[in-house]
C-alpha cells in the first residue's frame, strides 16, 4: 500500500519529515512537495510556467510549484498507481476556520479528494511565543486519523482537516470531531519604499480571535484538543439554494 505525503511548507520542512517517517508504519511512503514554501497559495495551479521536478531521495520529490501542482504531478505522472491515502502536512501553524480557504496544506488534500482519493490535512497550532514544534503529538494524531480513514473510508469528495495543539503528547486532552469555526485576523498593510522611492506593501496581520461556537475547531484547539473537521468539495449553500429557487424559479 502506498501513502502520498505533501505539504505547503516545502519538501524539506520539519513537519513533512515527521509525517513521512510516521506514515512508513502504514505503507510505502512517497513525498511530493513544493521546492519552496507555498503557504497561503490555496489551490492554485501553475498553468503558465513549466514545472521542474527533482528526486532528492528515493520516492522523495520536490516540485517547483504549488501544493496542488504536487498532487497533480504525483497522481498523474510520478506514482505508478494512485495511493491508498494522501496526507498533507504537518503544517507549521494551524489551519482553523477561515484559514482553510487560503491554506496550501488543505488544498493539497482537497486536490486529492477531487481526484477521488481519501485525504487528510494535518496542521500544528502554534502560539506566537512557541519556539519548539511538537511534531510527535501531531503525527500521533495523524496516524490515528489515517488508520480510521483506511479502515472506514471517507464519503466521496470529503477530506479531513486535522489541527493539533502544540503540546507534548501527554498534555493533549484527546481528539474531537468539530465544525469549522470563524477566525479573524488584524487587517494590516505595511507600506515601505524601494531604493527608487516606489511604494511596496506587505499584507497580513496577527490572529485576533476565534468567533462563534465553543465546539468549533479554533476554541477546541486552544483548549488543548486535537480537532478533526470534515470538509466537502461541494461548496453549494444548500439552505440558501432553496430560497433562490423560490426567488428565481417560482
Ligand atoms: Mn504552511
Amino acid at each position: 500500500m502506498r501513502v502520498l505525503v505533501s505539504n505547503d511548507d516545502g519538501y524539506d520542512a520539519g513537519g513533512v519529515h515527521a509525517l513521512a517517517e510516521a506514515a512508513a508504519a502504514l505503507g510505502e511512503v512517497w513525498v511530493v512537495a513544493p521546492l519552496t514554501e507555498q503557504s497561503g497559495q490555496s489551490h492554485s495551479l501553475s498553468l503558465s510556467v513549466p514545472l521542474r521536478v527533482r528526486e532528492h531521495a528515493p520516492r522523495w520529490f520536490s516540485v517547483s510549484g504549488t501544493p496542488a501542482d504536487c498532487i497533480y504531478l504525483a497522481l498523474h505522472e510520478l506514482m505508478p498507481e494512485p495511493p491508498a491515502l494522501v496526507l498533507s502536512g504537518v503544517n507549521r501553524g494551524s489551519n482553523l476556520g477561515n484559514d482553510v480557504h487560503y491554506s496550501g496544506t488543505v488544498a493539497a488534500a482537497r486536490e486529492a479528494a477531487l481526484a477521488g482519493l481519501p485525504a487528510v490535512a494535518v496542521s500544528l497550532h502554534l502560539e506566537p511565543e512557541d519556539r519548539d514544534c511538537h511534531w510527535d503529538t501531531a503525527v500521533q494524531v495523524a496516524l490515528r486519523v489515517a488508520r480510521m480513514v483506511l479502515d472506514a473510508g471517507l464519503p466521496p469528495r470529503t477530506l479531513l482537516n486535522v489541527n493539533v495543539p502544540n503540546v507534548p503528547p501527554d498534555q493533549l486532552l484527546g481528539v474531537r470531531a468539530a465544525t469549522l469555526g470563524v477566525r479573524t485576523y488584524e487587517n494590516r498593510v505595511t507600506r515601505r519604499e524601494d531604493p527608487w522611492g516606489r511604494p511596496y506593501y506587505w499584507i497580513g496581520g496577527a490572529h485576533l480571535a476565534f468567533e462563534g461556537r465553543a465546539d468549533s475547531d479554533g476554541p477546541l484547539v486552544e483548549g488543548r484538543w486535537a480537532t478533526v473537521t470534515p470538509l466537502h468539495c461541494d461548496l453549494t449553500d444548500h439552505a440558501f439554494l432553496d430560497a433562490l429557487h423560490d426567488r428565481f424559479d417560482g
